[in-house]
C-alpha cells in the first residue's frame, strides 16, 4: 500500500483561518447535512468540533507510529474517572488555532463564545482524582510522553445539581444526547468481558494444576477513543473509553426458545455495565454492579494492553519492559489478579515468572486514608462475581503471608493485619492492600499524605516493603488553569515575561519582582475586577443574588464533606452576620461568600450541610441591615465548566479540612495560582504551599496532624468549646432555633447535634483560630497594594504546582517512560 499519509500532509496550523473556514463549512454541509441558514449553535459547535479533529487525527496516526518506531514503553493510566470539561476551546489553543477558528466563524456570523458554551462538560468523574487524571493527559500529550488512558464511557456522567427551595436536586446527566464530535467509535476492537461462571480444574501429567474458568455471562466491551492534544502543538495522545455492548448470543437464544422479546431485553441489561458514574466522593458504594464496572474496565484494557505489545512483536515476558500500568486510587485494583489470570490461565506462563512481570508492571497511586473510602468487597459476592479472581487473590495471599512469616517470625498480628482478606467484618477482600502487595510503587498524592501512608494506613507495609513507598505530590495543568479560564491574567503575565510559562511553569517565577511594580499591581487588580465582574454577572443569572465586585470573593468550592468543612465556613458567615447586627462590625470588609460542590445523593449530611448554606444564605441576603457588606451565595452544579469561572475570580480560597484528612487537594492549587490568597489548615498540599509561597503569603491556622490525632486520642470534647466561647454557642443556637428555618423549626437541628456531640471532624476546635485568621483577612484586605503584593507572589511561586513537574516525576521514578515527539511540534508556517 501506498503511505497516503506524510507529513507533508499535515493540515496547517497556523494562518490556518482560510483553511479552517472550509473545513467548518464543508463539516456543516457534508458530514453533519445542515442548511447555514437554519443552522443552530449546536451545529455550529459540531461543525467546529469535527473541523478541529480532523487537523488533531493526523497528529494522532503520526504520534502512534512515533512510538511504534521507537519501540517506547508506555504508561497505561487506569481510572474509573476522568473529569475532563468542554473540549473545544482547549483543544483549539492547545493547537494554536484558536484565533484562526474565531476569525473564520466571525466570517460567518458566528461567535465562537457562544457556541463553545453549547458544549456540554465530560463530566465523567466526582472531583479530584477524576480532574488529576484529565490533567495528566494534558501533560503527557504536551510533553510528547507515550501514555494511554483507558476509562469507562459512561452514558450518564457527573448528575447535573439543581438548587431548588434550597436543596440539592440531581438531574441525569446525559451528556451523548446529541451525540459526542470527539470520539470514535471501534465497533472492530470488541474484548469480550465474563462473569460469574464455574471453574474447572484439570491436571496435567506433571501434576500441574491448570484452571477453566466456563460459563457465566459475557459482556462485550467496544472502545470509543477520545484523542488528547498536548499544547504546542505536542504529540496527540489517545483516551481509550469502554462501553458495554451485549455479545451477539442473544440471537441464539432467540432462535432456541423463541423468546424474541425476553432476549433482547436481556441484552439491555448487560449494558448497564457502563450506564452511569458512581456518584460517591471518599465513600465506598459497595454494589455489585460497581465491581463489575471495575472488572469489565480493567479486563478490556488490560487485554487491549497485551494485544498491543504482542502486535508490536514482543513477547509476553518482557510485558514490563514495554509497559507500565498506573492504578488511579483502588478501584481497578482488580487489575492486579486479572493480569495474572491472563498470563496464567491464558498463556500458559508459570506462577512466578507472571507474578514477577505483575508485580515490575503495576504501580498504585492512592488518594485517600479514610477508612469509610477505602474497597473492600465480601468475599461471597467476589467468589460469585469473579471466581477465578477470588481463587488467584487467595493464592497471592497465600504466597505473600508465607513470605512475610518467614521475615518476620512470631508476628501473628502482623500477618493478620496485613492480610489481602479482613476476617473481623466478614471476610471481605481489601483491594488496597492487592493493590500494593501487586506494584512495585505505591505513592501519596502530597508529601504529608505519603508520610502519614507509611506511617498509619500502610506503617506495615512500609516495614516489609519499604523502597516501594514513594511521594509523587499532585500538580494541575496551566493550560487550562490559567491560559485558558484566565485569559486576562494570561496575557498579563505573557506580556511582562513571555509565553514560556505554559509550558514550563517554573518560568513564573519571573513574574514575582512585577509584584514590586505599581503599575503591574494595579494591572493585576483590574483583571481581577474584570474576573469578578464577570463571576458577579453569572451570579446573578444562576441564583438571583446580586453580589459586588468590589467585595472580597470568598470562595469555597469542592465536594461537600463533612471532612471539607463547608460548616466551619458558615459559622464564619453566621459570626460575621452577628457582628453586623450588633453594630460591631464597623471595621469589617465587604465580603461575598460563595460555596460550590455537589453532595453524594445517599450522603444526608452533606445534603444538609447545602440545606443550611441556602437558610443562612436567604437570611443573610434579605436583611437589610447587611446590605453589602455580605453576601452568600452557593453557586448551582460545580463542575469544570464553573469552576473556570469562579477560580479567576477568587480573593481568597477556603483549603479548611481537619488535618490530616485531605489527601493533596488540586483546587487549592488552581486558585492560589490564580492569584486568590489562601486560608487553610497545614493539610494536604496546602504544606508545600505554604513552603512555596511563604509563609507571610498564606493564612495557616488550626489543630496540626498531630495535634488532631492527640486531642481525639485524649477524648475530644466539643461542647468545653461551646460553652467557653460565647460567640461560637450564638451560631449554633441560632442554627438549632427556628432562625434560619422559620417554618421548620427543626430543620437543622441534627447538624447541631452532630457538632456538639461527635464533631468528628473538630470544627469547634478550630473555630477561634479560624474567626482570628478570618480579621487577619480582613486588615490586609483594607491595604490593596500589600494584598495585590502577595496576590501576585502566590500565582509566581506556584510553580511547582504544574503537572508537568507531577509527571515528570511519574515518568522517571515510577513509569521508565521518555518523550518522543511526533514529527513537528510547532505545526507549518
Ligand atoms: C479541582 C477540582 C476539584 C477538586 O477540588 P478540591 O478543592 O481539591 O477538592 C473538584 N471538582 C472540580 C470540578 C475541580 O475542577
Amino acid at each position: 500500500m501506498n503511505d497516503i499519509l506524510h507529513e507533508s500532509q499535515f493540515t496547517p496550523l497556523e494562518n490556518d483561518r482560510k483553511a479552517l473556514g472550509d473545513s467548518i463549512r464543508g463539516r456543516l454541509i457534508h458530514s453533519l447535512g445542515k442548511d447555514p441558514r437554519i443552522a443552530t449553535e449546536r451545529d455550529w459547535l459540531h461543525a467546529v468540533a469535527l473541523a478541529v479533529r480532523e487537523r488533531m487525527l493526523e497528529r494522532w496516526i503520526f504520534t502512534r507510529r512515533s512510538y511504534q518506531a521507537a519501540s517506547a514503553k508506555r504508561v497505561y493510566y487506569l481510572s474509573m474517572e476522568f473529569l475532563i470539561g468542554r473540549s473545544l476551546v482547549n483543544a483549539m489553543l492547545n493547537l494554536g488555532i484558536y484565533d484562526a477558528a474565531r476569525e473564520a466563524l466571525a466570517e460567518f456570523g458566528v461567535d465562537l463564545a457562544e457556541i463553545a458554551e453549547v458544549e456540554p462538560d465530560a463530566a465523567l468523574g466526582n472531583g479530584g482524582l477524576g480532574r488529576l487524571a484529565a490533567c495528566i493527559l494534558d501533560s503527557l500529550a504536551t510533553q510528547c510522553l507515550p501514555g494511554i488512558g483507558y476509562g469507562i464511557r459512561y452514558e450518564f456522567g457527573m448528575f447535573a445539581q439543581e438548587i431548588r427551595d434550597g436543596v440539592q436536586i440531581e438531574h441525569p446527566d446525559s451528556w451523548l444526547r446529541y451525540g459526542n464530535p470527539w470520539e470514535l467509535p471501534r465497533p472492530e476492537g470488541l474484548h469480550p468481558v465474563r462473569f460469574y461462571g464455574n471453574l474447572i480444574t484439570h491436571y496435567r501429567p506433571n501434576g500441574e494444576a491448570q484452571h477453566f474458568w466456563e460459563d457465566g455471562e459475557t459482556v462485550m466491551a467496544m472502545p470509543y477513543d477520545l484523542p488528547i492534544p498536548g499544547y504546542g502543538p505536542g504529540n496527540v495522545n489517545n483516551l481509550r473509553l469502554w462501553a458495554a455492548k451485549a455479545t451477539r448470543d442473544f440471537e441464539l437464544d432467540y432462535f432456541n426458545e423463541g423468546d424474541y422479546i425476553g432476549a433482547v431485553e436481556q441484552k439491555n441489561v448487560s449494558e448497564n455495565i457502563s450506564r452511569v458514574l458512581y456518584p460517591n466522593d471518599a465513600s465506598q458504594a459497595g454494589r455489585e454492579l460497581r465491581l463489575k464496572q471495575e472488572y469489565f474496565f480493567v479486563s478490556a484494557s488490560l487485554q487491549d494492553i497485551l494485544s498491543r505489545h504482542r502486535e508490536d512483536g514482543h513477547p509476553l515476558t518482557s510485558l514490563h519492559d514495554h509497559a507500565a500500568i498506573q492504578l488511579n486510587d483502588t478501584h481497578p485494583a482488580i487489575a492486579v489478579a486479572e493480569l495474572m489470570r491472563l498470563l496464567v490461565d491464558e498463556n500458559d506462563l508459570p506462577w512466578e515468572q507472571a507474578w514477577s512481570i505483575t508485580v515490575r508492571t503495576f504501580a498504585y497511586t492512592n488518594h485517600t486514608l479514610m477508612p469509610e473510602a477505602l474497597e473492600t468487597w465480601p468475599v461471597a459476592l467476589m467468589a460469585r462475581v469473579l471466581p477465578r479472581h477470588m481463587q488467584i487473590i487467595y493464592d497471592i495471599n497465600h504466597r505473600f503471608l508465607n513470605d512475610v512469616r518467614h521475615r518476620f517470625p512470631g508476628e501473628h498480628e502482623l500477618l493478620r493485619r496485613v492480610s489481602l482478606i479482613d476476617e473481623d467484618h466478614g471476610r471481605r477482600v481489601r483491594m488496597a492492600h492487592l493493590a500494593v502487595v501487586g506494584s512495585h510503587h505505591t505513592n501519596g498524592v502530597a508529601a504529608l499524605h505519603s508520610e502519614l501512608l507509611r506511617n498509619t494506613l500502610f506503617s506495615d507495609f512500609s516495614r516489609i516493603m519499604p523502597e516501594r513507598f514513594i511521594n509523587v505530590t499532585n500538580g494541575v495543568t496551566p493550560r487550562l488553569w490559567l491560559h485558558q479560564a484566565n485569559p486576562g491574567l494570561g496575557d498579563l503575565i505573557c506580556r511582562h515575561i513571555g509565553e514560556g510559562w505554559i509550558r514550563d511553569l517554573d518560568q513564573l517565577a519571573s513574574f514575582a519582582p512585577l509584584a514590586d511594580d505599581t503599575d503591574a499591581r494595579a494591572e493585576f487588580r483590574a483583571v481581577k475586577l474584570a474576573n469578578k465582574r464577570r463571576l458577579a454577572q453569572y451570579v446573578a443569572d444562576k441564583t438571583g443574588v446580586a453580589v459586588d465586585p468590589a467585595a472580597l470573593f470568598d470562595v469555597q468550592i469542592k465536594r461537600i464533606h463533612e471532612y471539607k468543612r463547608q460548616l466551619l465556613k458558615l459559622l464564619h458567615v453566621i459570626t460575621l452576620y452577628n457582628r453586623i447586627r450588633d453594630g460591631q462590625a464597623d471595621d469589617c470588609v465587604p465580603r461575598a461568600v460563595l460555596f460550590a460542590g455537589k453532595a453524594a445523593p445517599a450522603y444526608v449530611m452533606a445534603k444538609r450541610i447545602i440545606r443550611l448554606i441556602n437558610d443562612v444564605a436567604d437570611v443573610v441576603n434579605n436583611d437589610p441591615l447587611v446590605g453589602d457588606r455580605l453576601k452568600c451565595v452557593f453557586v448551582p452544579n460545580y463542575g469544570v465548566s464553573s469552576a473556570t469561572l469562579i477560580i479567576p475570580a477568587a480573593d481568597l480560597s477556603e483549603q479548611i479540612s481537619t488535618a490530616g484528612t485531605e489527601a493533596s487537594g488540586t483546587g487549592n492549587m488552581k486558585l492560589a495560582l490564580n492569584g486568590a490568597l489562601t486560608i487553610g489548615t497545614l493539610d494536604g498540599a496546602n504544606v508545600e504551599i505554604r513552603d512555596e509561597v511563604g509563609e507571610d503569603n498564606i493564612f495557616i491556622f488550626g489543630l496540626r496532624t498531630e495535634e488532631v490525632e492527640s486531642l481525639r486520642r485524649n477524648g475530644y470534647d466539643p461542647q468545653s468549646h461551646y460553652r467557653e466561647n460565647p460567640e461560637l454557642a450564638r451560631c449554633l443556637d441560632m442554627i438549632a432555633s427556628d432562625f434560619f428555618a422559620p417554618d421548620d423549626p427543626h430543620r437543622h437541628r441534627p447538624i447541631v447535634d452532630s457538632l456538639l456531640h461527635e464533631d468528628r471532624y473538630l470544627l469547634l476546635a478550630d473555630y477561634a483560630a479560624y474567626i482570628e485568621a478570618q480579621g487577619e483577612i480582613d486588615r490586609l484586605y483594607r491595604s490593596p497594594e500589600e494584598w495585590t503584593r502577595k496576590a501576585m507572589l502566590n500565582t509566581a511561586r506556584m510553580g511547582r504546582f504544574s503537572i508537568d513537574r507531577t509527571v515528570k516525576e511519574y515518568a522517571s521514578r515510577i513509569w521508565g517512560i521518555e518523550p518522543r515527539c511526533a514529527g513537528r511540534t510547532r505545526g507549518v508556517s
